[in-house]
């Protein structure tokens, strides 16, 4: 249970919250998958960015790696061929809402839009509804949580990369916090966040964890 302690937690922490704001939806905890030992998922916010993202789906593929992209709804509509070529090559595609907004400054109505608007542009590109929905800036409460419908996934190793934008340092950052299970969060609209994805990923590989997209890291029992 060490394992994935971190993000088990969290998991727990936000059924907890869909208890307790009266949902009847039972849900269940997703199990681990215990049978591969090192396990990380890198997730990336804010996009798809029409340059970075690109170079970012490129340096993916050559080192075999699924990642999972939470977009803004708003930044989808304006790049509908690189969310298709993301969703193609095996990465997940979550909700990251559509313009980006405070969630806690807005009405039932336009929570629901910023959600709903952004799974239907995802659908459109991709033929799938997403599943997974991370709010931005991370603000959640209760009755977000019930108006998304959706699997709500945080992180627990944030990169700060929009703040440090450098990529070594981005890099020494995450592989200090890093551990088994970790879900890391970065953002595919700077080139540094970019450039430190692929050091970071080159780093792990070579200490023999494997990267996993947040549906494989969650696995459903
Ligand atoms: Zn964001």
């Amino acid at each position: 249970m060490k394992k994935y302690l971190k993000a088990l937690i969290l998991v727990i922490f936000l059924t907890s919250i869909l208890y307790l704001s009266g949902s009847s939806k039972e849900k269940e905890l997703p199990v681990f998958n215990e049978n591969t030992p090192k396990y990380v998922a890198l997730t990336f916010d804010d996009g798809p960015h029409y340059k970075y993202t690109e170079m970012l789906l490129d340096g993916l593929k050559k080192r075999n790696v699924k990642v999972t992209f939470f977009v803004l709804g708003s930044n989808a509509s304006k790049n509908y061929n690189i969310i298709k070529k993301a969703a193609l090559d095996g990465h997940v595609i979550g909700n990251h809402t559509y313009s980006h907004k405070n969630l806690f400054r807005l009405k039932e109505e336009e929570i629901l839009e910023e959600i709903d608007k952004t799974n239907q542009i995802i659908e459109a590109i991709t033929g799938t509804t997403p599943k997974y929905f991370r709010p931005s800036y991370g603000n959640y409460n209760g009755k977000i949580l019930k108006l998304a419908k959706m699997e709500t996934v945080l992180w627990n190793v944030d990169s700060l990369d929009w703040k440090i934008k450098n990529s070594n340092q981005i890099t020494r950052r995450v592989l200090n916090k890093v551990s088994d299970g970790s879900i890391i969060l970065m953002h595919d609209i700077y080139k540094s966040s970019v450039k430190a994805a692929f050091l970071i990923i080159d780093k792990l590989q070579e200490e023999g964890y494997e990267f996993v997209t947040i549906d494989e890291l969650l696995t459903s029992s």
